[in-house]
């Protein structure tokens, strides 16, 4: 069965253009500029599998025409990866069962904190999160559906974030950790999916310096650059680019 993964935001935490209309370097007359914040999402049949809930979630979905959510995986506790989750509730009460929610244990305990009443549920609403711990090597979906996930955890900046490994796909999207490129994981990849912030160095995301010499290490087939700050323009970075390696943009859907 084909998979396909889906980049529903492709911007940093700000996205583009940002909430006061400021689009940075972004030329406005393409559409590829126009970013909401970092989510994706994976499709195999009847298994949707979202990559963390941007709080631009709702209008992601509405826009690819995804009607229902299987299971959510979160890449770290970051407001601009995990906002979103309120946004959920329909799926519970479509598919009368609790969303399986999967992070590291840091993820899971600050939103527990945060959206208390999604986890445990109050007098007048019902709980509809069902928590687990990312494991090393885990699956998500039945028989043919099936995705099967190996996890990394990375360095983003002074926390760590989760990086996804999936049919020959990692996806990294908040990251500075340079030492993946000693690690067996991310090699003999088709896509590696990677924060490039933009151009100047940063303390907890990639910039363009680090996600070419990391792509020229471990040579996967193709690269797709996202998390993009609104000072990287789409076609800008475009011809700064090898032939296998593109930035992402809202939209984007990438077939496995
Ligand atoms: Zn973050």
């Amino acid at each position: 069965m084909k998979t396909k993964l889906i980049i529903l935001g492709s911007g940093s935490s700000l996205g583009v253009p940002r909430i006061d209309g400021h689009w940075g370097r972004c030329k406005k007359n393409n559409k590829k500029n126009i970013r909401t914040r970092c989510s994706s999402i994976i499709i195999k049949g009847s298994n949707s599998i979202l990559i963390d809930t941007s709080p631009d979630i709702r209008k992601q979905l509405l826009d690819n025409k995804i009607k229902n959510i299987s299971s959510v995986v979160l890449t770290h506790e970051h407001a601009d990866q995990t906002n979103g989750l309120f946004e959920l509730r329909p799926f519970f009460w479509k598919n009368k069962k609790k969303i399986d929610l999967y992070g590291n244990k840091k993820t899971i305990s600050t939103l527990k904190n945060a959206h208390n009443y999604l986890f445990y549920g109050s007098k007048d609403y019902p709980s509809i999160l069902k928590s687990s711990f990312v494991k090393p090597n885990f699956s998500l979906g039945k028989h043919k559906e099936k995705v099967f996930f190996k996890t990394v955890k990375v360095t983003h900046g002074k926390i760590h974030s989760t990086a996804y490994i999936f049919e020959k796909v990692a996806y990294i999207s908040d990251c500075n950790d340079l030492s993946i490129v000693k690690m067996k994981q991310f090699k003999k990849l088709n896509t590696l999916i990677i924060d490039c912030l933009k151009y100047d160095k940063h303390p907890s995301h990639y910039n363009l310096d680090e996600v070419l010499h990391i792509h020229e290490i471990l040579k996967p087939k193709k690269t797709i650059l996202t998390n993009l700050f609104y000072d990287v323009d789409y076609d800008v970075l475009l011809k700064k680019l090898p032939s296998n390696v593109k930035p992402a943009y809202d939209g984007m859907k990438i077939y496995l």
